[in-house]
């Protein structure tokens, strides 16, 4: 894709430096498929490269776990391989079973999911978003850097507000997620669909159990932004049924060629129901790995073709 209206390419990480017509470049794979007029009204003069940011993509600690915006979706993807590698034991998170399938859902190429980073898929804020999904699904804090200076938090499922659309304000930085212990320790559930084999995402939905019994469930893809629904026990399908009716109005279920609004909407009931069941069953049993399938099923990671190139 063209990007002729590139002037200057800046390596800097430092919200200070921005100014209009600026564009904050990660992995790079939105920018370089949209194209620099594709941003709004006027075209991106500069990239300014979050490579040279020198952030560690992922820290973990037994409050939790920091990704840096940077980190790709491969580093995520080794994430559980790593931890299990050397393992405190107070580290071995249920929570962590939601790595992979999110990864997963990203159905993108060799380049893609080797280039693509947690805090692109953040600020590009597509429904589909598998980032967003499990960010958001393990009650995720967003951590913002402004161009005067300061910094605030948010959680992932407010920094997402539509279709598109986030809180950042012009020069704002995404910096990091912050996941905590708390979220990561509970039983989870995870349930998505497509409409096509290796498809995007039309309904993802997340279900967390916490050691005192609330349920969080996290509507994404299905909905132009994240939902998020607490109970503070276990709810009966029909009062889960009516906080569905409450906190989704139609109008916020999405609409685009991966699936129609009436169907999200279907497939959300029935995800949700099949994830309140899941953890009711579990509840009170020893915290058991990730569960759910995918449908379609997902093909293992694959190597790159030649056109693709290493
Ligand atoms: C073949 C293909 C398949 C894809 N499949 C999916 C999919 O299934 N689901 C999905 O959601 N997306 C998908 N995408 C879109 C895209 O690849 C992802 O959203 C990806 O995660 C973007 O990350 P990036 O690091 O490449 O972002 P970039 O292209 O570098 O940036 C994207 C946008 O975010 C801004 N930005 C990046 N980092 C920051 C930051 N730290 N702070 C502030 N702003 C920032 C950039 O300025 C730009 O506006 C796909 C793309 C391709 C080409």
């Amino acid at each position: 894709m063209d990007m002729n209206t590139i002037e200057a390419v800046v390596r800097t990480a430092d919200p200070a430096e921005w100014r209009a017509g600026d564009a904050w470049l990660a992995g790079g794979t939105v920018l370089f498929s949209y194209g620099s007029t594709a941003f709004g009204p006027e075209p991106l003069r500069r990239l300014l490269d979050l490579g040279s940011a020198g952030w560690p993509a992922i820290t973990v600690t037994d409050a939790g776990i920091e990704l840096a915006a940077t980190c790709t979706v491969a580093e995520l993807y080794a994430l559980p391989d790593t931890l299990a590698a050397s393992p405190p034991a107070a580290r071995d998170w249920p929570g962590l079973d939601l790595i992979r399938p999110c990864c997963d859902s990203f159905v993108a190429s060799f380049k893609v999911w080797n280039m693509s980073t947690v805090g692109g898929n953040l600020c590009t804020s597509l429904p589909a978003g598998p980032m967003i999904s499990l960010c958001a699904g393990l009650d995720g804090t967003a951590t913002v850097l402004s161009p005067d200076g300061s910094s605030r938090e948010l959680p992932v499922a407010d920094f997402i507000t539509g279709d598109g659309q986030n809180a950042l304000a012009p020069g704002e930085l995404l910096r990091g997620v912050s996941l905590p212990a708390s979220a990561l320790s509970s039983r989870v559930a995870f349930r998505r669909l497509s409409l096509s084999n290796l498809g995007r995402s039309g309904v993802l939905l997340i279900g967390t159990l916490d050691g005192g019994g609330q349920l969080t469930l996290t509507v994404t893809a299905a909905t132009k932004r994240p939902v998020q629904l607490r109970f503070g026990s276990v709810p009966d399908a029909e009062d889960l049924a009516a906080a569905l009716d409450g906190a989704i109005p139609d109008s916020l279920y999405h609409d685009d060629i991966h699936g129609l609004p009436a169907w999200r909407r279907d497939m959300t009931y029935r995800l949700a129901e099949e994830i309140r069941d899941d953890l009711d069953a579990r509840a009170g049993a020893v915290p058991a790995r990730v569960s759910g399938d995918f449908w379609p099923p997902q093909s293992p990671r694959r190597e790159p073709t030649p056109q693709e190139g290493a």
